[in-house]
């Protein structure tokens, strides 16, 4: 059986559904996600565009990630509550940051990625594998499979 996944911004101007599961999820703790929450990390699950339904319009700013591959951002121009990654490392996936879920606890992180910029005040999973920066394509390939 499938899940189906919702959520919105904090002011629900965008809202979105997906019927499909995660392609992958982690929680990624590089300074630009540290930065994009105002927190310590971003949780995040990828999931199939074609299976994204979007109401409302994101606006996106785009940053180079480390890798030198472009991250465009999506948040609400409304409340300003960061909602969508579309990483050009994996264009047909779109990232949803598990706060927006309506159902948060659907989320869990099968990873921890750029581990190197956590800050001392996060709190890491401890049975999750960990990697200090983003994952090789061999890694990458592994979470994916
Ligand atoms: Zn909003
Ligand atoms: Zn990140």
């Amino acid at each position: 059986m499938t899940n189906s996944y919702s959520g919105a911004c904090a002011c629900r101007a965008i809202q979105y559904e997906c019927t499909a599961e995660p392609a992958f999820s982690w929680k990624c703790h590089c300074r630009d996600c540290q930065r994009a929450s105002g927190s310590m990390l971003c949780p995040v699950m990828y999931v199939p565009k074609t299976a994204l339904t979007i109401t409302g319009q994101a606006k996106y700013y785009e940053v180079k990630a480390e890798s030198g591959n472009a991250v465009r951002r999506g948040f609400c121009s409304n409340c300003g509550c960061p909602v969508f990654i579309d990483a050009e490392l994996v264009p047909d996936l779109m990232g949803i940051w598990a706060g927006s879920l309506d159902d948060p606890n659907q989320f869990s992180a099968q990873v921890e990625v750029w581990t190197s910029s956590a800050q001392s005040w996060t709190c890491l999973e401890p049975d999750l594998d960990k990697f200090s920066h983003a994952p090789t394509s061999e890694q990458m390939a592994k979470i994916l499979s």
